[in-house]
Protein backbone atom coordinates (compact mmCIF):
# COMPACT_ATOMS: atom_id res chain seq x y z
CA UNK A 1 0.00 0.00 0.00
CA UNK A 2 1.60 3.97 -0.88
CA UNK A 3 0.55 5.85 1.29
CA UNK A 4 0.33 9.74 -0.16
CA UNK A 5 3.50 10.74 1.99
CA UNK A 6 5.71 7.63 0.28
CA UNK A 7 4.88 9.64 -3.18
CA UNK A 8 8.13 12.21 -1.88
CA UNK A 9 10.43 10.07 -0.81
CA UNK A 10 13.76 10.71 -2.26
CA UNK A 11 14.77 7.04 -2.07
CA UNK A 12 15.41 5.64 -5.60
CA UNK A 13 13.54 2.80 -6.46
CA UNK A 14 15.00 0.00 -8.86
CA UNK A 15 12.74 -1.29 -11.20
CA UNK A 16 14.42 -2.48 -14.55
CA UNK A 17 16.45 -0.06 -15.71
CA UNK A 18 14.80 2.46 -14.02
CA UNK A 19 16.33 4.26 -10.51
CA UNK A 20 14.34 6.90 -9.27
CA UNK A 21 12.93 7.98 -6.65
CA UNK A 22 9.05 8.68 -6.34
CA UNK A 23 9.14 12.31 -5.56
CA UNK A 24 11.52 13.01 -8.71
CA UNK A 25 9.17 10.84 -11.19
CA UNK A 26 11.23 11.94 -13.89
CA UNK A 27 12.09 8.16 -14.82
CA UNK A 28 15.75 8.52 -14.13
CA UNK A 29 17.51 5.75 -15.62
CA UNK A 30 19.84 2.83 -13.39
CA UNK A 31 23.02 3.85 -16.41
CA UNK A 32 22.61 7.50 -15.89
CA UNK A 33 22.72 6.88 -12.35
CA UNK A 34 26.10 4.34 -12.45
CA UNK A 35 27.36 6.85 -14.94
CA UNK A 36 27.05 9.83 -12.75
CA UNK A 37 28.81 8.03 -9.39
CA UNK A 38 31.57 6.83 -11.84
CA UNK A 39 32.40 9.91 -13.01
CA UNK A 40 32.11 11.99 -9.81
CA UNK A 41 34.32 9.12 -8.74
CA UNK A 42 37.06 9.38 -11.31
CA UNK A 43 37.54 12.76 -11.39
CA UNK A 44 37.81 13.00 -7.50
CA UNK A 45 40.84 10.46 -7.67
CA UNK A 46 42.04 12.54 -10.27
CA UNK A 47 42.21 15.31 -8.64
CA UNK A 48 42.91 13.56 -5.19
CA UNK A 49 43.62 15.75 -1.82
CA UNK A 50 40.51 15.18 -0.68
CA UNK A 51 38.12 16.03 -3.36
CA UNK A 52 34.99 14.33 -2.57
CA UNK A 53 32.34 13.08 -5.39
CA UNK A 54 28.55 13.88 -4.77
CA UNK A 55 25.49 12.14 -6.14
CA UNK A 56 21.97 13.49 -6.61
CA UNK A 57 18.76 12.85 -8.33
CA UNK A 58 16.40 15.74 -9.43
CA UNK A 59 15.29 15.44 -13.22
CA UNK A 60 18.31 12.94 -13.31
CA UNK A 61 21.09 11.88 -11.87
CA UNK A 62 24.03 14.98 -11.54
CA UNK A 63 27.35 14.70 -10.04
CA UNK A 64 29.68 16.97 -8.72
CA UNK A 65 33.35 17.11 -6.79
CA UNK A 66 33.54 19.24 -4.05
CA UNK A 67 36.27 20.82 -1.47
CA UNK A 68 36.13 22.72 1.29
CA UNK A 69 34.34 26.29 0.20
CA UNK A 70 34.77 24.72 -4.18
CA UNK A 71 31.94 23.23 -5.73
CA UNK A 72 33.26 21.44 -9.16
CA UNK A 73 30.83 20.01 -11.73
CA UNK A 74 30.43 19.01 -15.33
CA UNK A 75 28.54 21.64 -18.49
CA UNK A 76 26.91 18.47 -20.22
CA UNK A 77 26.19 20.55 -23.10
CA UNK A 78 30.00 22.29 -23.58
CA UNK A 79 31.86 19.23 -21.76
CA UNK A 80 34.22 21.40 -19.97
CA UNK A 81 33.93 22.27 -16.25
CA UNK A 82 32.48 24.78 -13.80
CA UNK A 83 33.38 25.38 -10.16
CA UNK A 84 32.34 27.99 -7.77
CA UNK A 85 34.00 29.00 -4.70
CA UNK A 86 31.89 31.20 -1.98
CA UNK A 87 34.19 32.41 0.31
CA UNK A 88 33.16 34.86 2.92
CA UNK A 89 30.57 36.43 1.30
CA UNK A 90 32.33 36.33 -2.03
CA UNK A 91 31.28 34.29 -5.08
CA UNK A 92 34.00 33.47 -7.57
CA UNK A 93 33.15 31.32 -10.47
CA UNK A 94 34.90 29.47 -13.56
CA UNK A 95 34.25 27.74 -16.43
CA UNK A 96 36.99 25.71 -18.39
CA UNK A 97 37.34 23.30 -20.35
CA UNK A 98 39.80 21.04 -18.02
CA UNK A 99 38.62 20.50 -14.11
CA UNK A 100 42.15 21.36 -13.60
CA UNK A 101 42.16 24.69 -15.63
CA UNK A 102 38.28 25.56 -14.09
CA UNK A 103 40.13 25.54 -10.50
CA UNK A 104 43.19 27.37 -11.00
CA UNK A 105 41.12 29.95 -13.04
CA UNK A 106 39.15 30.56 -9.77
CA UNK A 107 42.37 30.31 -7.58
CA UNK A 108 43.59 33.12 -9.78
CA UNK A 109 40.49 34.94 -9.34
CA UNK A 110 40.75 34.95 -5.58
CA UNK A 111 44.56 35.87 -5.47
CA UNK A 112 44.13 38.79 -7.41
CA UNK A 113 41.03 39.50 -4.95
CA UNK A 114 43.36 39.15 -2.26
CA UNK A 115 46.22 41.42 -3.46
CA UNK A 116 43.43 44.35 -4.77
CA UNK A 117 41.67 44.07 -0.95
CA UNK A 118 45.05 43.97 0.43
CA UNK A 119 45.72 47.05 -1.58
CA UNK A 120 42.75 48.86 -0.92
CA UNK A 121 43.28 48.20 2.95
CA UNK A 122 46.63 49.76 2.86
CA UNK A 123 44.82 52.99 1.30
CA UNK A 124 42.99 53.61 3.98
CA UNK A 125 45.70 53.25 6.88
CA UNK A 126 45.64 56.58 8.89
CA UNK A 127 49.10 58.15 10.08
CA UNK A 128 49.71 57.91 13.87
ZN1 LIG B 1 14.48 10.46 -10.88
Amino acid sequence: MTRDWDKLSWVPKMDGDVYCSPACGHGCRRRAYEAAVIAAYELSAELGNDWMPEVWEGDGWHWRVTKGLAKLSPIKCSGGYQITFNAHGRQFTAVAPTALQAIRSVQNQCTTAINRMSADLGGIACPK
